[in-house]
């Protein structure tokens, strides 16, 4: 099956089909870094990194670039607050926003390019839109003459003049249509700024985007990515910019992700939708979530959500996504215990050899869970991405697992070949994970230690079956409940008492 995917522009699945065969360009509107991330920073890096990761998986050599807005209002007015430089502000958020991508698996980056280090890249985009007449200096800035661009308003399909609501500080009686935005904004010695053809100053917001996308995509590329919230005025303007200037198309597909919500109680102690944003003050940043949960649940969080739908962010749903990545977890260390040295992570699954050593319901219907699941999953991520719907195959995967694992009794009575159809299957789980980042190793602190810390789990575990056999329940239970205390959750089954870490 061919990969689908939405395009903003054309307001339709259409199948993906890259401008170079084998190539896939993508660009990501990055954050402007004058505040620690929080959350919704975290959203689009996870989602492209795994379309990259997908599509590398596909076949396709895919360049994937983020760019980081490092000059702008926001930080010139943040850096004189703190009596910094604009630089040093700029590095110091930038380098928290680099250990979080990191933390959160968003590996696959291939360039961070920052506005101040592209002027010249910006100037001579601006001069070739004043060539073809659509830019025009008032008094040392220039703005970008929307009439002199065919096709306005193409994405967003709104009228130039609702532009007002987001351009800063625009509006003036010598623009020449009110939707002109800026291109360069003239700036006071002794601020931040370069020189240029129009005097001193530095590039307005849009034009970064269109300068460096082109520079290291070329002019026009594949997939252009960001939040909903940039489809307008942001990617309308940079498409005026870019088309205008090359006279090419930009970019050929749209993928817009759905932004962040938060969760509030109201009043009357109802849980209510509210849009993340820092008048409302309820940003917890993204390093402190970071340190609550293990990066990898946030990961699966933010996947556990189709891009273009809205992502509910409490602590209610981020604990329930959680619990589903630790069921698949303990499915996953369950097999471990089956066979310690299964390489889980590392390995691919043998379907062939699950399909040839089929022996009676049991296996039949584990093969059919891994055969199908694998099948559903490939197709979830073709029809538009559906990350949602590739996490719901893991899931069932990791219960068929799990079946087999209680029928076969396997943690009872072993047996190779059970023991072989169940490890497979469960290499095959981690495989599918790491199709789009996912169950790419052990979960940190949800290992119960090393070597030594499992064998006396087992002592412990023996000594309590002991005592309950003697009927010494008291003795049982402060066993038990010593444990708790240590986050250490015994769990009886009918094949033993297993032991896990809780976070
Ligand atoms: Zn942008």
């Amino acid at each position: 099956m061919a990969l689908r995917l939405y395009n903003t522009l054309s307001r339709e699945k259409e199948i993906f089909e890259p401008v170079e065969p084998g190539k896939v360009g993508i660009y990501v509107c990055g954050p402007t870094v004058y505040k620690d991330s929080h959350i919704g920073h975290a959203v689009g890096p996870v989602i492209f990194d795994a379309l990259k990761k997908y599509l590398t998986f596909k076949g396709y050599q895919v360049k994937l670039v983020i760019n980081i807005t490092d000059v702008d209002d926001k930080l010139i007015i943040e850096s004189k607050a703190r009596h910094i430089s604009m630089d040093e502000l700029a590095q110091e958020v930038s380098a928290g926003y680099f250990e979080s991508m990191d933390k959160l698996g968003v590996n696959s980056i291939d360039l961070y390019p920052r506005a101040t280090e592209h002027i010249k890249e910006i100037i001579d985009m601006i001069q070739k839109l004043g060539e073809n007449n659509a830019a025009y200096a008032v008094d040392g800035d220039v703005y970008c003459d929307i009439s002199e661009c065919k096709d306005y308003g193409k994405l967003s399909h709104r009228r130039s003049e609702d532009q007002k609501d987001g351009s800063r500080e625009l509006a003036g009686s010598e623009k020449r249509n009110a939707g002109d935005f800026a291109l360069w904004k003239k700036a006071e010695e002794g601020e931040i700024g370069w020189e240029s053809p129009w005097g001193y100053g530095r590039p307005g917001w849009h034009i970064e985007c269109s300068a460096m996308s082109t520079k290291y995509l070329g002019e026009t590329f594949d997939i252009h990515g960001g939040g909903l919230d940039l489809i307008f005025p942001h990617h309308e303007n940079e498409i005026a910019q870019s088309e205008t200037a090359t006279g090419k198309p930009f970019a050929n597909y749209w993928l817009h992700n759905g932004l962040t919500r938060m969760k509030t109680k109201s009043a009357s102690g109802e849980w209510q939708d509210e849009k993340m944003s820092k008048s409302l003050g309820n940003i917890q940043p993204l390093k402190e979530i970071l340190e609550t949960y293990p990066p990898q649940c946030i990961r699966f969080f933010l996947l556990s959500t189709h891009y273009r739908r809205p992502i509910d962010f409490s602590e209610e749903s981020i604990e329930a996504s959680k619990k589903g990545l630790m069921n698949i977890y303990r499915t996953l260390e369950r097999l471990e215990r089956l066979d310690g040295d299964s390489d889980l992570f590392t390995t691919e699954g043998n379907v062939k050899k699950m399909s040839e050593k089929i022996n009676g319901d049991a296996d039949q219907a584990l093969f059919d869970a891994v055969a199908q699941g694998h099948l559903r999953y490939l197709e979830s991520l073709d029809d538009d991405f559906n990350t949602a719907g590739a996490i719901a195959v893991l899931h069932d995967l990791s219960s068929a697992i799990n079946r087999y694992i209680d029928k076969q009794q396997l943690e009872r009575q072993g047996g190779e070949h059970g023991r072989m159809m169940a490890i497979e299957s469960g290499r095959m789980l981690t495989w599918l994970g790491q199709v789009i980042g996912l169950l790419e190793g052990p979960l940190e602190k949800q290992e119960g230690g090393d070597a030594l810390a499992g064998q006396l789990m087992e002592v412990f575990i023996a000594l309590r079956a002991e005592a309950r056999k003697e009927k010494n329940f008291a003795l049982a239970d402060a066993i038990r409940d010593k444990l708790t205390a240590l986050k250490i959750v015994i769990e009886d089954r009918p094949d033993g008492a297993i032991w896990r870490k809780e976070q």
